[in-house]
């Protein structure tokens, strides 16, 4: 199954794109891909973010914002952390917490002056997968913790939810468990840094 590209989904939102596109989209959307129906949602509210904060700025402004906040994926310049500092699985003393209903993994990944707290944990019934993060950044102060954005992406580059952390950078995602996942952690005048989550997010 064919899905779209970022540029496809900034027109596709604006309503700017080509007429042909749009209708695939659609028919596509209408169809129930729920990847894409989930990056619909979350274009959309991202046009609708930038619309609000750029009411006095030119439209160019707006798709270069749109861009900017989806370009974690191309960007050269983004940090990555490929694998966690600490890992609660590879902790026998901590590893107790595999009980329940629930089996949590508590993972800490540390790159470019930034820390990401992840407690993860999967509903046994739903599959889910529920995450409790902190994001700590030395280059963020503190009262521009709430502007940034999390977002996890599938391996197809597909933006599947994403969260907005308080003003202490806590933050809570919910999502189905797959294979391939990173995640995304953008914070205002900073770049953002991308954290692949371990495989055993489809099996915690
Ligand atoms: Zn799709």
């Amino acid at each position: 199954m064919q899905h779209f590209g970022e540029e496809a989904w900034a027109d596709f939102v604006r309503g700017t794109g080509a007429m042909a596109t749009s209708a695939e989209i659609e028919a596509h959307l209408a169809k129930g891909c729920a990847d894409c129906m989930a990056a619909n949602g979350i274009w959309d509210r991202l046009r609708m973010a930038a619309v609000q904060e750029s009411i006095y700025a030119p439209p160019d402004d707006l798709v270069r914002r749109i861009k900017l906040e989806l370009s974690t994926r191309s960007a050269e310049d983004v940090f990555k952390a490929e694998a966690p500092v600490f890992d609660s699985f590879r902790q026998p003393l901590v590893a107790g917490v595999r009980s329940g209903s629930v089996t949590a993994r508590q993972l800490l990944y540390e790159a470019d002056g930034l820390t990401v707290d992840l407690r993860l944990e999967q509903e046994r019934r739903s599959g889910k997968i529920s995450v409790v993060g902190q994001v700590l950044d030395k280059g963020t102060p503190r009262s521009a913790l709430n502007k940034g954005t999390i977002t996890v992406w599938t391996a197809r580059g597909l933006p599947i939810v994403e969260a907005k952390p308080n003003n202490q950078g806590e933050f809570q995602l919910e999502f189905e468990a797959q294979e391939n996942l990173h995640l995304s952690v953008a914070m205002r005048g900073r770049h953002p840094v991308r954290i692949v989550l371990p495989s055993a997010t489809s099996s915690l």
